[in-house]
C-alpha cells in the first residue's frame, strides 16, 4: 500500500517569524485532513528549530532542503544529517533541479546525499525531471531513467520518496498535463525494485489543479513550491478532494 505524501518546499522563503505565523494559520485547517495523508513542510534551515518546537506532536512533519554526505567536516555552508535530526527533522529534499542547475549538484553527489540521509535516519525526497529542451527532443524518458539509475545506486528503496518534477513546469504556472504526469510516474515506478515507493508530482501544483492531479492512479502526492507559502492555499492542497 503506497503512502500519500503532500509536501511543501518553501525554497528560500520565510524568516523564522514568518514560518511560525504560517504554522499558526495552517494547522487550524488540518482538523479534517484524512489520517493517511502525510503532511510535510520542507523549510529553510533557520526555521527548522522553532517550527519543530511548535509542532506539538501534531501531524505536520519537518523536512530540510539538502543534506551533506559527511556527518561533519570542513564543508563550508553545508549541513549534515545529525544536525537535522537533532532538530526533529524527518525528511530531506535531495537533488532538486534548482540544486542541480544553480549549485553544481551531480547525480554522483545526489547519490551520496541520498545514502547519507538514510544512514542518518532521514527519509529523502529525490527529485528527478526533464528540461523543456529534453522533452521537445523526445529525451524525457531516457533522461529520467539515467537520473534514477545513477542516483539510486545502493539506496534503500524502503525509505524513499521520489518527486517527478518536470523543470519546465516549476514556478511557471505551466502544469504538466495530469495524464502525462501519471504516465511518466508509471514509467519511473517500472524502474524501481520496490513498487511501494511513493511518487509525487511537482510543478505548479495549485488549489485549482490538485484534485485532478491526485485523481491519477500512479500519483501518490505532490511537492509544492509557490502554493505552499500561503496557509490557506497549502491547506486546500493537503485537503484535496479525492
Ligand atoms: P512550484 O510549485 O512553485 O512550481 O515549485 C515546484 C517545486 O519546485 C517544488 O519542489
Amino acid at each position: 500500500m503506497r503512502k500519500t505524501v503532500l509536501a511543501g518546499n518553501w525554497k528560500m522563503y520565510k524568516t523564522q517569524a514568518e514560518a511560525l505565523e504560517f504554522l499558526k494559520g495552517f494547522v487550524s485547517h488540518l482538523e479534517d485532513t484524512p489520517d493517511e495523508r502525510d503532511v510535510i513542510l520542507c523549510v529553510p534551515y533557520t526555521a527548522l528549530g522553532s517550527l519543530s518546537k511548535n509542532l506539538h506532536g501534531g501531524r505536520v512533519r519537518l523536512g530540510a532542503q539538502n543534506v551533506h554526505w559527511e556527518d561533519c567536516g570542513a564543508f563550508t555552508g553545508e549541513i549534515s544529517a545529525p544536525m537535522l535530526t537533532e532538530l526533529g527533522v524527518d525528511y530531506v529534499v535531495v537533488g532538486h533541479s534548482e540544486r542541480r542547475e544553480y549549485f553544481g549538484e551531480t547525480d554522483e553527489t545526489v547519490n551520496r546525499r541520498l545514502k547519507a540521509a538514510q544512514a542518518g535516519g532521514l527519509t529523502p525526497i529525490l527529485c528527478v525531471g526533464e528540461t523543456k529542451a529534453q522533452r521537445d527532443a523526445g529525451e524525457t524518458e531516457a533522461h529520467i531513467f539515467s537520473q534514477l539509475e545513477q542516483d539510486l545506486v545502493d539506496v534503500d528503496q524502503s525509505k524513499l520518496i521520489i518527486a517527478y518534477e518536470p523543470i519546465w513546469a516549476i514556478g511557471t504556472g505551466d502544469t504538466c498535463d495530469a495524464a502525462e504526469a501519471n504516465r511518466v510516474i508509471g514509467l519511473i515506478r517500472s524502474k524501481l525494485s520496490n513498487p511501494d515507493v511513493p511518487i509525487q508530482y511537482g510543478g505548479s501544483v495549485k488549489p485549482t489543479n490538485v484534485d485532478e492531479i491526485m485523481a491519477q492512479p500512479e500519483i501518490d502526492g505532490a511537492l509544492v513550491g509557490g502554493a505552499s507559502l500561503e496557509p490557506e492555499s497549502f491547506a486546500r492542497i493537503v485537503n484535496y478532494k479525492a
